[in-house]
């Protein structure tokens, strides 16, 4: 600091004094805030000791270089170790680095050697203040740097946080993630892959997704991907991917567009499969117990006809079907019932009358061919048909098949007259009215079947009203 003059004003005094203590404190502060947080014992971190020291170690020598001689102007050279410092070490390296320098070069300096005794100072207090304003410029260069350093640090650190943690979760995850470009293409799978349906992650890398799928599934995934570029943000789907062996998977896939959210556009479509396959089979065999068990509920144990619950239900929805029907096409019935039937049993016995029963419903069965025909045992030796949209004489044709063909078994039966096995046929055809269920049909064709027994058996009667005809067998 200046003497002061004697009469002379003491302002430039205070102001030397006052910009010197600034520099002090600008140049102090930094470190004794390092200090006073600990910051400074990250100088001594296991991990980054070493290059801290080095850099130190070379910004000292520099120093030194710079401020062991006073024929050159080498004050610039001490910036660059500064600068290097602050992109490469530790903040507290950066404080403390400046520090080392200055001790240094006041050493220097206060020992008549440095760059600031080739100019012409008045005092070693201006020198010295110079060295100040020197290391303030310093510290203004590697301050900044060494902040924007960190935080890039820290943003690195986070941003491999985060894929850390996603390629855990990715990894780790019972489902398989992937990234699909919007083109259809792999870009990423997860190793999940391989137990789940055996591919390796890297063979699929540029390969399209609907490759995977079957064939039959194929058109289902490429129109959900098209429906996801287009509009939908989200879609989920069952299919089957074929493995590598050949065998498939059911699998479902959800389906999910990634916008970029800078420009709004999308940019890929985010993939998670499921493999499924355990349930879906759990459900199909399910399904078919279900139907099965459906199946068994309408048909009879015996011969594999629909049973006579069945036969009412059908009967009464034909009937409304065709009470509604503008046509109003006339509905036929059909009673069957074994000839000397309970002779058959005497004779042959249970088992063998059981055989016969089957028999008989096989030629039944195969003689109603129309899809809508309906044939079921109505109980003991009697068997029901309901014909839609027949007439009398159409469905007496198909009595008279049915009989004939029962005929042409030729099933030995001894006990009657005939040698063999007959039927006797009752048949009626009405046109379904606003009034009536059907029960007056079937009733009907009860009568005509009497009729038929009344007549000598093996022969098919049909009732219409009053009128009773009949084919002799
Ligand atoms: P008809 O010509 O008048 O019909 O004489 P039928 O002896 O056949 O007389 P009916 O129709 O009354 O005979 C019914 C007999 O059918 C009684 C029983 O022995 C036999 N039957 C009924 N249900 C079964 C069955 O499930 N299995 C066997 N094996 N026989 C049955
Ligand atoms: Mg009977
Ligand atoms: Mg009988």
């Amino acid at each position: 600091m200046q003497a002061t003059q004697p009469g002379g004003s003491q302002w430039p005094t205070l102001v030397d004094w006052f910009a010197s203590h600034a520099l002090g404190l600008a140049i102090f502060t930094p470190a004794a805030v390092a200090c006073w947080t600990g910051e400074v014992f990250h100088l001594l971190h296991a991990g980054r000791r070493k290059r801290n020291g080095l850099l130190l170690l070379l910004v000292c020598i520099v120093t030194i270089g710079v401020f062991g001689q006073s024929r050159f102007h080498l004050l610039y050279c001490a910036l660059p170790p500064i600068a290097l410092l602050a992109f490469q070490a530790d903040a507290s390296a950066v404080l403390v680095g400046p520090l080392m320098c200055l001790a240094i070069a006041v050493w220097f300096t206060m020992h008549g050697s440095g760059p600031f005794w080739i100019e012409p100072y008045g005092s070693m207090q201006a020198r010295i203040f110079a060295l100040q304003l020197y290391l303030v410029a310093a510290l203004a260069i590697a301050l900044p740097i060494s902040v924007a350093q960190a935080q890039r640090n820290r943003l690195i650190a986070r941003l491999r946080d985060g894929e850390r943690r996603y390629q855990v979760l990715a990894e780790n995850a019972t489902d398989i993630v992937m990234s699909v470009g919007l083109d259809g293409r792999i870009i990423y799978v997860s190793p999940r892959i391989i137990p789940v349906l055996g591919y390796a992650p890297e063979d699929l890398i540029g390969v399209r997704y609907s490759e995977l799928v079957l064939p039959d599934d194929c058109d289902a995934i490429v129109t959900a991907f098209e429906s996801l570029t287009a509009a939908k943000a989200e879609v989920s789907l069952d299919s089957r991917l074929r493995r590598p062996d050949g065998q498939a998977r059911w699998i479902k896939t959800y389906l999910r567009l990634v916008v970029d959210p800078f420009s709004g556009k999308p940019e890929m479509l985010a993939v998670t499969v499921r493999d499924i396959t355990e349930r879906k089979t759990a459900e199909q065999r399910l399904a078919d117990e279900r139907t099965e068990l459906q199946g068994l509920a309408f048909r009879d144990g015996l011969t594999g006809l629909f049973n006579r619950r069945h036969f009412d239900r059908e009967l009464e929805r034909v009937w409304r079907q065709h009470t509604h029907a503008e046509s109003r096409n006339p509905v036929a019935a059909m009673m069957i019932d074994i000839d000397a039937f309970k002779s058959y049993n005497d004779h042959d016995g249970h088992q063998s009358g059981d055989e016969c029963l089957r028999r008989v419903a096989q030629a039944i069965a195969s003689a109603a061919r129309r899809p809508t025909d309906i044939a079921a045992r109505y109980g003991g030796e009697e068997f029901a048909l309901i014909l839609a949209d027949t007439d009398q004489h159409g469905a007496l044709i198909v009595a008279e098949r049915i009989r004939a063909g029962i005929e042409n078994l030729r099933i030995p039966h001894p006990a009657c007259q005939t040698g063999i096995v007959t039927i006797s046929v009752g048949v009626a055809a009405q046109r379904p009215g606003e009034d009536g269920d059907g029960s007056a049909l079937v009733a009907a064709a009860d009568k005509a079947l009497y009729s038929a027994k009344q007549r000598g058996r093996n022969r098919a009667c049909m009732v219409d009203t009053d009128v009773v005809s009949h084919i002799a067998g």
